[in-house]
């Protein structure tokens, strides 16, 4: 429960790194704000919102929306132009809550308000609050994909943008973005991740005089907030005038060609992609001096920068856990050392055309589907990536179960790719624009208007309505006599695209009755085609004694391809576990992206060998998880790898307690059998 007083930002005990990312992009908001990560329980948020209290007061119009600052007023604020004397007020932190709509985070434009009243009736949204402030997502790794993207369009231009009907409104919002968010509960899209200029990771303190002092403090704030705050005051106030005096210095702060040469050292050691880690560094790095009251960058600063700013950009799986070694930083800084020595090519090679700087997203799992599936088969040519990775010590590996498999044959080589069948969800969903269920959705083709349903405005519809009546109620003037009764709304028909998580059976009974290759290669048929539909791809697969997200539900069809190549096979069968962890999937995936219809496509023979709990019934235990997963409304195929001459149909109890489509592998291809397949929700 938040108090009207907050925890003081001087009497956090520890977060030392976090304390000082927030400080440092107080100093620099070019820095692009922070991604706290840590387990449950560790004050993430207190710290956060402690911020607020620092950051120096705002001169804004009085009684602009917008924030528009008097010295520099937007000149597109839907609120201006501005007469208005100028005020003061404290910077903002603004909390974005995980299960926001869009309207509230951009604002709302009331259409109907419009033609009915004739005022533009704009309602800003939580963007127009954090413009010159904070803005705050507490779990932001369970944000909606929708919000995301919004999100990341306004950080990236700095102004918010909302459209209806060809009506729109646009105002500047920049701000300062921190998000937190617990591992436990799902990782970051790699494309979020990169947005955030530095990281930190927090954990509780396992030292006791740590631990009693944070429980001392709470409690005593507890008891008595006012007091409490009150005894910080100073040490607030302290601080604050030292990111003031910080802020005011930065211009002038001096980064020594030596210094820009030991941030590209590192950079390039680490093998960051694009130049974005370069510029967080120098930035950072600056603030840092600033902060120390420095007249120019020192190798410190850079070293300080590096720790913040490079954990989350190490190119890499974009699925492992972000992360750094200190002992490869430290290696690094100290080879960057002889690097920012030695004197400068006297010409940079290739005559130094400046990669801007925010160039376009490189990661492979981007969302901008410029590169065909196919593309990444450098992933295929060094198999045993998942098996073979080397964790560090005291570094989880990606997911737990992956050391359950054991280390099972070489990978399958997929038969040819085909044309699939159109697999869909039944019914009609809600979910974003794509190409494979029906939606009724804002997107799409309008079908008809109508006074009853539909979503946003159907224009002509409206005016339709509204004209026989013009005489009537008198028209006089240049516009038309619309009332709310007349108001249309348009009811669309379009495609939405769905989340489709593939369960694979990896055991020894696919491999050994060599349907592994028809296997993998009907499953990355399924994956192009679910890649041309715009889905959301994920990949479990079982074998051995355990079950792994071998993906996590991603755009980048590519990586899923990858990681099936790369599928190692042989084992048991745990198909409950399988079963289970697809649940466990959906459900974070749920909580993400609710309007995203899933569809599960479970590949096995159905021989389950290990039960879910020891000394259980393997094939009862399967049953019953499909059971569960039925209960939950998933709306599933199974494909049926048996083959032989005794069939045990195992595969067929299996789906029917799912309540699934059953397919056999064959039926995959829409060049061997026509139609679509539509997969029903169970409840
Ligand atoms: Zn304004």
């Amino acid at each position: 429960m938040p108090s009207a007083v907050g925890f003081p930002f001087s009497a956090v005990v520890g977060h030392d790194d976090l304390r000082l990312s927030l400080l440092l992009n107080a100093v620099h908001p070019g820095i692009g704000g922070v991604l706290v990560r840590g387990e449950k329980g560790t004050a993430k948020s207190t710290v956060v919102r402690a911020l607020a209290a620092l950051l120096p007061v705002v001169a804004v119009v009085d009684g602009c929306r917008f924030s528009c600052d008097p010295a520099d007023p937007d000149p597109d604020c839907p609120d201006g132009p501005h007469a208005t004397p100028a005020a003061t007020r404290p910077a903002r932190l603004v909390e974005l809550p995980v299960g926001a709509t869009e309207d509230r985070l951009i604002g709302s434009l009331d259409l109907e308000r419009a033609l009915t009243e004739g005022v533009r009736a704009y309602q800003p949204g939580l963007l127009a609050a954090a413009h010159r402030g904070v803005l705050y997502v507490d779990e932001v790794n369970l944000l909606h994909d929708h919000l995301v993207d919004l999100l990341l369009d306004a950080a990236a231009m700095g102004r918010a943008h909302v459209e209806r009907e060809g009506v729109s409104v646009a105002h500047a919002a920049s701000f300062l973005l921190v998000g937190t968010m617990n591992p436990e509960e799902g990782e970051l899209r790699p494309q979020l991740l990169d947005r955030f200029g530095l990281t930190v990771e927090v954990r509780a303190s396992r030292d006791i005089d740590t631990r009693t002092e944070v429980v001392r403090r709470r409690l005593r704030f507890e008891a008595d907030p006012t007091g409490f705050a009150a005894g910080w005051a100073e040490a607030d106030a302290a601080l604050a005038a030292r990111v003031a005096t910080a802020r005011a210095a930065l211009p002038s702060v001096a980064l020594p060609d030596r210094e820009l040469r030991r941030i590209a050292a590192v950079c390039a050691a680490f093998d960051v992609d694009g130049m974005r880690a370069d510029l967080v560094l120098a930035r950072a790095a600056t603030a840092h001096a600033a902060w120390r009251g420095a007249a120019e960058v020192a190798e410190e600063d850079v070293a300080t920068a590096a720790r913040l700013a490079l954990p989350h950009r190490r190119r890499r799986d974009p699925f492992d856990e972000p992360g750094i070694e200190q002992d490869q930083l430290d290696q690094a800084l100290r080879d960057a050392a002889e690097e920012a020595d030695r004197e400068p090519d006297p010409e940079p090679p290739g005559g130094g055309a400046p990669e801007p700087e925010d160039s376009p997203d490189q990661s492979p799992a981007s969302d901008n589907g410029q590169a065909p599936p196919e593309r990444n088969t450098s992933a295929a040519e060094q198999p045993a990536a998942v098996d073979q990775a080397d964790p560090a010590p005291g570094q989880p590996t990606a997911d737990p179960g992956a050391g359950a498999q054991g280390p099972g044959q070489s990978p399958a080589t997929p038969d040819p790719a085909f044309r699939a069948r159109l697999l869909q969800v039944d019914g009609v969903g809600e979910g974003a624009p794509g190409r494979r269920s029906r939606s009724r959705a804002g997107s799409g083709r309008a079908l008809r208007s109508s006074a009853a349903q539909g979503s946003g405005l159907h224009l002509i519809g409206t005016l339709t309505a509204a004209a026989p009546f013009q005489r009537a109620r008198g028209r006089a003037g240049a516009g038309l006599v619309v009332k709310p009764g007349d108001v249309r709304r348009a009811v669309r028909e379009g495609r939405e695209s769905n989340l489709v998580l593939f369960v694979v059976d990896a055991s020894g009974s696919m491999a050994a009755r060599k349907r592994m290759s028809a296997v993998t290669g009907a499953v990355v048929s399924l994956l192009r085609d679910a890649y041309q539909r715009r889905d959301k791809v994920g990949l479990v697969t079982f074998r051995g004694a355990g079950a792994t997200v071998a993906l996590p539900p991603t755009s980048s069809v590519e990586a899923a391809v990858a990681r099936l190549r790369d599928l190692r096979t042989g084992g048991r069968t745990p198909l409950a576990d399988g079963l289970l962890r697809a649940r466990e999937v959906l459900r974070v995936e749920r909580l993400r992206d609710p309007r995203r219809r899933a569809l599960l496509v479970v590949v096995t023979d159905g021989r389950a060998t290990v039960p879910a709990r020891p000394g259980g019934d393997a094939v009862r235990d399967a049953v019953r998880a499909a059971g569960v997963l039925a209960a939950d409304g998933v709306a599933g195929v199974v494909v049926d790898c048996e083959s032989g001459p005794v069939r045990l149909g195992l595969a067929g109890r299996v789906t029917t307690a799912l309540g699934a489509t059953p397919l056999r592998l064959e039926e995959l291809s829409a060049d061997a059998v026509a139609g679509v397949v539509r997969a029903a929700r169970a409840a």
